[in-house]
């Protein structure tokens, strides 16, 4: 594939929510439409509809729409009674809201490190801090949170064995891949609960904020519903726990409705183009690598340079012509202020490592050849 170098040619959306309107606004504007019809704005019919054909989706017996994948992870999290004096694993390499609900909940997010190929949460270093954090006796190791990062699944298999063997939680921050699968199963059944996001950045995206909660286990889901609405019982006024105002908005859902129906159809166009940057950036940049027996949603395509110094003269080169870049993460979350003062000073080498060599190349479903062509060649230099 060769494409003109030329500064001339329109910059490359890194997300192009115009284009996708262009492609789905009337099947969005006739279900929004609906709801301003009916005016039922708070827990409309189309919240019981997304979560029914979410469950049904990904083969979950149950769904809870919620306000974003943040608030459905501390809906999971208060439903365990997580708070002061536990410890909570999770990745260092996240996006921070995996990190910051523990926190908020009085909890530790204690920091794991990550596989250096894959990126996923390396279960040799979660035995490790799990050991380390039983040995110093301070905190009570309570959950693991398994992170789906850039759209492909985490170690499953390895993180459930740690989790039954130690007595923990098990809980998957699905926010960036909802709809990959490992091993021919959809995401959304590897662990208790399951947390999505609808943020218009990920694969499902809304018009705004949304997320959900999925799980097998019916008691479960009954609770995550009292919760995400003020700790209500079988009424209005009958308070029982401590909740809070989670709910996902029905014109979210009347959004999410319309993109479902599309969403199989930019899967496949994400897999495509991550194919043929595989191909076309081979031997140039390190290329992502998939987990074994697994599909990816494509959140983020992320490739490895040699060291910081040449990812930033490729991001600059990039930018010159008018192609997107983006560093997820530019520092891993146990460097970062806000959670430096929780951890306990060990060094997760890989998570550091890869905060300087990361970028993330353009990839949504609105890419033309054309651009493909053009990142690609952008890359290549
Ligand atoms: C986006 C994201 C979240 C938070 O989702 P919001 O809907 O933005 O609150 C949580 N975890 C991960 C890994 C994410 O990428």
């Amino acid at each position: 594939m060769t494409a003109p170098l030329s500064t001339e040619s329109p910059p490359i959306a890194f997300l192009d929510l115009p284009a996708q309107q262009a492609r789905l606004g009337d099947a969005i504007r006739r279900r929004v439409d609906t709801v301003l019809a009916h005016c039922r704005f708070v827990m409309g019919p189309e919240v019981g509809e997304l979560e029914q054909a979410l469950a049904a989706y990904a083969g979950a017996k149950e769904c809870v729409g919620v306000s974003s994948g943040t608030d459905a992870i501390q809906i999971v999290m208060m439903a365990e009674g997580i708070g002061r004096g536990d410890a909570v694993f999770l990745p260092a390499f996240t996006y921070t809201a995996t990190a910051e609900v523990p926190l908020l909940l009085g909890a530790t997010p204690v920091f794991v490190d990550v596989d250096p190929r894959t990126f996923q949460i390396d279960p040799a270093s979660l035995g490790t801090r799990i050991a380390q954090v039983r040995a110093a006796g301070r905190l009570r190791p309570r959950a693991i949170i398994g992170v789906d990062l850039f759209g492909q699944p985490a170690p499953w298999p390895a993180l459930r064995a740690i989790a039954e063997r130690e007595r923990l939680f098990l809980m998957d921050d699905c926010a960036q891949s909802f709809g990959g699968a490992l091993s021919g199963r959809k995401l959304g059944r590897e662990a208790v609960a399951t947390t999505l996001s609808f943020f218009p950045s990920k694969p499902l995206g809304a018009y705004g904020d949304g997320g959900a909660i999925l799980t097998d286990d019916p008691e479960r889901a009954e609770l995550y519903r009292s919760l995400r609405t003020h700790g209500e019982g079988k009424t209005r006024y009958e308070v029982l726990r401590t909740g809070m105002n989670g709910r996902l908005d029905t014109l979210q859902a009347a959004v999410l409705l319309a993109k479902l129906d599309a969403f199989e159809e930019e899967l496949a166009r994400r897999e495509a183009i991550a194919r043929a940057y595989d191909r076309g950036l081979e031997g140039c940049v390190v290329t992502p690598m998939r987990v074994a027996d697994s599909r990816s949603a494509w959140a983020v395509y992320a490739v490895l340079t040699e060291d910081e110094t040449a990812r930033t003269a490729l991001q600059e080169r990039l930018k010159a012509h008018g192609v997107p870049s983006a560093i997820y993460y530019p520092r891993p979350l146990h460097r970062q202020p806000a959670y430096q003062a929780q951890h306990d000073g060990t060094s997760l080498p890989v998570a550091e490592d890869l905060s300087c060599r990361i970028l993330a190349l353009p990839i949504h479903p609105e890419l033309t050849d054309a651009e493909v062509a053009r990142v690609i060649a952008a890359v290549r230099g």
